[in-house]
């Protein structure tokens, strides 16, 4: 006989959607790296993307990179639970990737600009959103400098975006200051961790537990 405890265990909720924008240079990569590595039970969507590989990436790990056949394939066959043109470059999120993870019970986490961001709302109404601002302009800019991987011209189209995506920060549930990176990490961990204990979440389990209730010595 199975124990009351490992029941209420088993009882399985869909993971979430959890879907994080920001200004290329606020610091999501490095925060989306250490949230990834210190929260259990999150996993990360790998976009498919039609740029080329930067050092360091992998195939799989990072994206999947395809043609632009290949990604045009995909969009046809409905693979993509949104896609866009992001700096000339096409990036999309594969749809059975993240079916998959919140089947079995994982959070998934959706590196994806605002506009990708747009879609997956209307797709999928539960999904959560956190917006990542950097502290000002001026701090952008040095951030985007000292990072030393994009070349001047690069760094002022980046620049020229920012000041396009920072007015759509209204569209997010959540506003996340990377000011100190310490600080902006324990907020991002805060979230998700509010995020599992939404209503939502925790049905399956509230409803195991309640039939514990049931019946028995007091009845
Ligand atoms: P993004 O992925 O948003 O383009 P990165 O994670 O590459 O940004 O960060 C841009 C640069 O800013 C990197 O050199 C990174 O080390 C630095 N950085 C990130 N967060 C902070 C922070 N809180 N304070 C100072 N520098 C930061
Ligand atoms: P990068 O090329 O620097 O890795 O990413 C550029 C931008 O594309 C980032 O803002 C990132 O969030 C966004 N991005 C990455 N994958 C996807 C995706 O699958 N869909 C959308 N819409 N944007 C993405």
């Amino acid at each position: 006989r199975v124990s009351v405890a490992r029941e209420i265990k088993t009882a399985r909720t869909p993971g979430s959607v959890i879907v994080i924008s920001a200004p290329s240079g606020s610091g999501k990569s490095t925060l989306v790296k250490r949230l990834m590595a210190s929260v259990p039970g999150l996993v990360f969507s790998v976009s498919y993307t039609t740029r080329p590989r930067r050092r360091g990436e992998r195939h799989g790990k990072d994206y999947f990179f395809v043609s632009r056949e290949q990604f045009g394939r995909m969009v046809a066959a409905k693979e993509f639970v949104e896609w866009a043109d992001v700096h000339g470059q096409w990036y999309g999120t594969s749809e059975q990737q993240i079916r998959k993870a919140q089947q079995a019970g994982k959070d998934v986490l959706l590196d994806i600009d605002v506009q990708g961001h747009h879609q997956v709302r209307r797709r999928l109404p539960d999904a959560v959103s956190i917006f990542l601002l950097p502290p000002s302009f001026r701090e952008l800019e040095r951030r985007l400098r000292q990072r030393h991987s994009d070349a001047p011209e690069v760094i002022r189209r980046r620049l020229q975006n920012a000041r396009r995506e920072i007015t759509r920060w209204r569209e997010y549930d959540f506003l996340v200051v990377n000011n100190r990176l310490s600080s902006a990490l324990r907020s991002l961990q805060a979230v998700v961790e509010a995020i599992r204990v939404r209503r939502q979440a925790q049905q399956q389990r509230a409803q195991e537990i309640q039939k514990t209730f049931v019946g028995g010595k007091y009845e």
